[in-house]
């Protein structure tokens, strides 16, 4: 099945999205930044195709290295995804490691979109366009919490999604 898959920095706003396309609540939120857990995973659907939806653990930076569990958690996510969701917090502005993490993503070639998340206000606008200096991707200002503009995140992925087998009789 097609895998979804959703990367992004710790208290992005990965799990809000997760819950926010599955339909219903699932993952465990938290307002404590580098929160560590495990992977979820759900089967969904959009419009007539169904993927599976990964929300793996966050990665961060941490003494300039990447701790270990999270970054094996990170790579496994990449290598299993069909595409990926890399949701970065506009509240913030342009990171560090979501840089190098888009560049990364550039060289392995793995198809991917940024979802610049929590733009709910246009005071972020500028924190947004920070973002269109990675010229050859899409981007997408999202508010995963009130679901502005998800469905067309989930609109350019589906052409990416094959379509369903047909099941003989
Ligand atoms: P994760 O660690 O990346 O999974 O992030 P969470 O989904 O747990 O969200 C971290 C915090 O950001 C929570 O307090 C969310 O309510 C908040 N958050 C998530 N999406 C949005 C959004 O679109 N706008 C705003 N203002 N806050 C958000």
């Amino acid at each position: 099945m097609f895998n979804l898959g959703i990367i992004g920095r710790p208290n992005v706003g990965k799990s809000t999205l997760f819950n926010r396309i599955a339909g219903r609540r699932i993952a465990i939120t938290d307002d404590m930044p580098g929160v560590t857990r495990d992977r979820i995973e759900v089967e969904t659907s959009w419009l007539d195709k169904d993927f599976k939806l990964v929300d793996t653990a966050g990665f961060d930076l941490q003494a300039d290295v990447l701790k270990k569990e999270m970054q094996e958690q990170f790579f496994k996510a990449i290598e299993e995804a069909d595409f990926l969701i890399l949701v970065v917090d506009a509240s913030v502005g342009l990171h560090a490691l979501d840089e190098i993490v888009c560049d990364m993503l550039r060289k392995c070639g793995k198809p991917f979109i940024i979802a610049v998340n929590k733009a709910d206000s246009n005071a972020r606008e500028q924190a947004i366009n920070e973002f269109y200096k990675f010229g050859d991707v899409e981007i997408f200002p999202i508010s995963a919490l009130h679901g502005r503009n998800v469905d067309d995140i989930l609109d350019y992925i589906y052409t990416y999604i094959p379509e369903k087998e047909e099941t003989a009789e």
